[in-house]
């Protein structure tokens, strides 16, 4: 039987020290900031804050979705902030990042979804930072293809949305999103001109076939970059590891995944969907 109760020798993490991490955080806190990293109990900040690079997470900490692998909290949210988009680009400068990797909640509530906020996010990090590249981790639109537009609309680099799961398992794990929905949107993404990108968690449940054929449905709707990475359960209250993955089988993966036509797989037990996002952008 499959052992979930003790982490494997390959998931330990580095310790969050040193002098880049402190001044990461100061810079997210005297902004206001929230991020994915701080949100999702990211098992990575000690290596990502410590070479000073975050993942902002826009439009607020509460999400309208209950996704069950999400540490980020469920409810009704109330933040509409019209200054963050400033305060995100002021951040990104003083980090000083050459790729910058931004993400929200989902705003369900919102007739725009957030796109408003989103496109100005983008627009004030290329006035502040013109060099930087952008990755704009977008939330489900829920088909509203006009807020989809303005969100991808300001000149982001890498447009991303993840699949989260294998189709049978959407239910339990992203229950109020659909697998064609979100095939649909990547692929009004790519249409649109945009460099995509999608994760899918391992170790939920899902098998290796179904696994393959996400990829193939991924590739027929024109995802260039998949990231693959070992679901980790932020607390008791969350959806349970199924399995831990072994770093061989990640590797199996990635080459399948090229096998199949996607262009580049970042794929191993520690990665997230913004983990060491900028050695894909160009491709
Ligand atoms: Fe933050 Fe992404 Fe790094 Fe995790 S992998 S610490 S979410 S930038
Ligand atoms: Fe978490 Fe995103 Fe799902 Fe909201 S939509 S619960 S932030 S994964």
């Amino acid at each position: 039987s499959k052992n979930t109760t003790r982490k494997p020798d390959w998931l330990r993490v580095k310790l969050p020290i040193g002098k880049t991490y402190a001044n990461v955080r100061k810079i997210v806190d005297d902004n206001k900031l929230h991020t994915i990293c701080q949100s999702g109990n990211c098992p990575n900040m000690g290596e990502c804050w410590g070479a000073g690079t975050a993942t902002f997470m826009i439009l607020g900490n509460i999400c309208t979705r209950s996704c069950t692998f999400c540490a980020v909290a469920t409810g009704r949210p109330t933040e509409y902030d019209t200054d963050e988009p400033r305060r995100v680009a002021e951040a990104i400068k003083l980090m000083g990042v050459k790729h910058a990797v931004i993400t929200s909640v989902n705003r369900d509530e919102l007739k725009d979804r957030g796109a408003e906020i989103w496109y100005q996010t983008v627009v004030e990090v290329k006035k502040a930072s013109p060099a930087t590249t952008i990755e704009t981790l977008i939330p489900d639109v829920k088909g509203n293809w006009e807020a989809l537009y303005r969100m991808i609309s300001a000149g982001q680099e890498v447009v991303s949305h993840n699949m989260e799961t294998v189709e049978r398992l959407y239910r339990r794990v992203r229950p109020q999103a659909r697998y064609e929905r979100s095939l649909e949107q990547i692929q009004r993404i790519k249409e649109y001109g945009k460099r995509t990108k999608s994760g899918i968690m391992l170790g939920v449940g899902e098998t290796a076939d179904e696994v393959y054929k996400a990829m193939d449905d991924l590739v027929a709707h024109g995802l260039d970059i998949l990231t693959l990475g070992q679901y980790l359960q932020p607390t008791k209250m969350h959806l349970e590891v199924a399995e831990f993955i072994h770093p061989d089988m990640f590797a199996r993966y990635k080459e399948e995944g090229l096998k199949r036509g996607l262009k580049y797989v970042e794929s191993g037990p520690m990665v997230r969907s913004s983990y060491h996002a900028e050695k894909h952008v160009m491709v």
